[in-house]
Parts: structure tokens; sequence; C-alpha cells
């Protein structure tokens, strides 16, 4: 199928008929900030923001969720029962997430049935970032500003227009059925491929990674860890805006007879998060829970799901408050192993 094209003054219009079918998620401004949330009827979408401060895996992860009732009377599940998903206006980093995040939610032996409701028949249109911010560095992590993994349907903005790219077969056949949109000229795909180049022109030239797992697999003792903890306030920013952090708590709440028992997000940057019953914390100090962040990020899930655990979104690198940046401790990281000759 070729790429198609939505006129910018139709798509409110088509936004609302999507609705009539699917629970739609779309970048919505409230209270000065853009966030993924469901669009009610006649409310408006932004499509020209840089990138949301919270990740939209909250849509198919919430960060507080109610997994079952019980009471005298047995249990009541709780599993999403709604209209099939739309993810509308995800940025190529976020889109890709949901395919990390799935190696563990939807991995074979343990199948998380509340994320697996609300992802069934999902449909996810990515949108293509024509200018990528300072903090952006997806490109360093097999990502890039027109990256298309995770993406059912692609959309770049040129101008008057979106184009709408089918990716997946879903979205082939999503947009076949579609009779507000019209053929896209060759003009249409030129103006595309052209932000393409801008926009990958304006990032860095990513460092090379290939040594930057087994380079970790050397630096478990290393001074480095004090040099960057000293500052890490333990505020788990970096974590709860993380698109692929998934780590999370159990609590049950019950009273006179009947309770609910929630999962929660939580962070390995808490002290509380491996605290032991007996009072031992395997990970007493900042610089052990700043360890098993970055660890996990470019060692374990390497090792585990054979790429790196983080899809380079720049989240973590603006909205530390101490301006702890990700990607000076992985140039760091590889300096100091290079340094010993480990690598
Ligand atoms: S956001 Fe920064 S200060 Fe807060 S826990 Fe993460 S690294 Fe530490
Ligand atoms: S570690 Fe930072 S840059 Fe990487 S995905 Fe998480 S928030 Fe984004």
């Amino acid at each position: 199928m070729d790429t198609l094209k939505l006129q910018k003054g139709n798509l409110e219009n088509f936004l609302q008929k999507l609705g009539e079918e699917f629970a739609v998620f779309a970048p919505v401004m409230s209270d000065g900030i853009v966030s993924f949330l469901e669009l009610r009827p006649g409310q408006k979408s932004v499509l020209d923001f840089p990138r949301t401060h919270k990740p939209p895996k909250d849509i198919f992860y919430p960060q507080t969720e109610v997994m079952l009732r019980y009471g005298r009377d047995g249990l009541q599940s709780t599993e999403y029962k709604g209209k099939p998903i739309v993810l509308f206006g995800v940025r190529p980093c976020d889109a890709k997430s949901f395919i990390l995040l799935e190696r563990v939610f939807i991995e074979p032996k343990y199948k998380d049935p509340y994320w697996v409701a609300r992802r069934n028949k999902t449909l996810i249109f990515s949108l293509a970032c024509n200018d990528p911010l300072p903090s952006c560095f997806c490109n360093w992590l097999d990502g890039g500003p027109f990256n298309k993994t995770g993406s059912d349907i692609f959309i770049t903005d040129i101008d008057d227009d979106y184009l709408f790219e089918p990716i997946s077969e879903d979205g082939e056949r999503f947009l076949s059925g579609v009779d507000i949109l019209k053929e896209a000229t060759e003009k249409d795909i030129k103006k595309a491929k052209n932000a393409k180049e801008r926009a990958e022109s304006s990032m860095e030239k990513p460092p090379k990674l290939d040594s930057l797992k087994s380079s970790l697999d050397t630096l478990w003792d290393e001074t480095l860890w004090d040099e960057i903890s000293l500052r890490c306030l333990g505020c788990a920013v970096c974590t709860y805006s993380c698109p692929t952090c998934y780590c999370f708590d159990i609590q049950d709440e019950s009273r006179r007879g009947k309770g609910v028992r929630i999962r929660l997000w939580d962070s390995c940057m808490f002290p509380l998060f491996t605290k032991e019953g007996s009072g031992h914390n395997p990970r007493p100090l900042q610089k052990h829970r700043l360890r098993q962040r970055f660890m996990h990020k470019f060692n374990y899930f390497v090792e585990k799901q054979g790429e790196f655990g983080c899809v380079g979104c720049g989240r973590c690198v603006s909205l530390c408050p101490v301006n702890i940046d990700i990607r000076s401790f992985i140039t760091s990281v590889i300096q100091t192993a290079q340094g010993r000759g480990d690598t």
C-alpha cells in the first residue's frame, strides 16, 4: 500500500472517527504539560510537542493499577475490557520502548495478563521527530528520529499535511478503510525525505557502543560509581520518566473482610526497594542503586534480551534535578575501561 496523507485541518475529524471504534490516546496539553490522555469528545490533541515528560507506557502499564478485588464472596478480576486502544502521535523512541517492555511483559514464561489485555488489538501511530532535542540520543541505540520500530502506522509532519505510512499488516488494513485520506504525491514524499535528512543530520554523531557491555563487566568496583552518585538525590525521577523501566511493587489493602491488590511503579533508586525483612539491605548506598540502574540497562538487559534497555529518549537527561547525564556516564565507562586496557 502507498503512503497516504491527511490535511492538518482534518486531524480532529479523523481522531473523532477513530474514537468511534477505539479508545484513542493522544498528546494533550493540560496545565502547561503535554501528556498522553484518552481523548474526550471535542478535545484537541497537540502534535507539535517535542517530547512528553511522562512516557506513554502507563497506558498499558498504569502507574497504579488494581489487579483484583477480594472479599468473603471470592475474587473479582479487574483486567481491561474496554475498546481496543489507539496510541496516536507516539515518538519513535517510545514506540521502540514497547518492544523492549514486551520482552518482559509478554515473554513466554511470564505473560502479564494486564499488559496483554490492553495491548491486544492496539494500533500505534508513531510520529517522526522533525526537530530532535539536544538531550535526545536515540541514534546511539539503533534508533533515530524517523525510526519505525514498534510502529503500525508512521506519521510525518510535512507542513500542511501529515503523511501516513503503513508499517505493519494491521496498520495497512486499518488505513485501507479510511476514506478521508488521499494518496501522497511524489512532492510530499520528497518533503518527508528532506525532513528525515535534516533531523538525522541535526543529531551528534554517536560513539561506538560495541564495548559498553564488556566494559561494565570489568567496572563493578570502580570509583566511577562514587563520583557519579555523589550528587544523586535518589529522587527516582529518572526511573519514573523512563519508557523502559518497569519495576513494580504489589500491595494488598484490606478492611472489614474485603480489599484490593494493587500494583504500583517502584524504583531501584529508593533504599526500600531492596531492603529485606531482616533489616539487611544489599544495596545500602546510593552508589549501589545507581550502579544497579546503569548495569540493568547496559549490561544485564543485553545479557538477557540481546540489546540495550534504553531507547535514548533523553528524559532522564533533561529531568534529573542535578544534571546526571547518562550519555556522559556511557562515555566515561568506555574511557575508563580503555584507560585500564580492558577493551
Ligand atoms: S533523577 Fe538524577 S538525582 Fe534523581 S535519582 Fe535519578 S540520577 Fe539521582
Ligand atoms: S535511561 Fe534515560 S534516555 Fe534511556 S530510555 Fe530511560 S529515560 Fe530514556
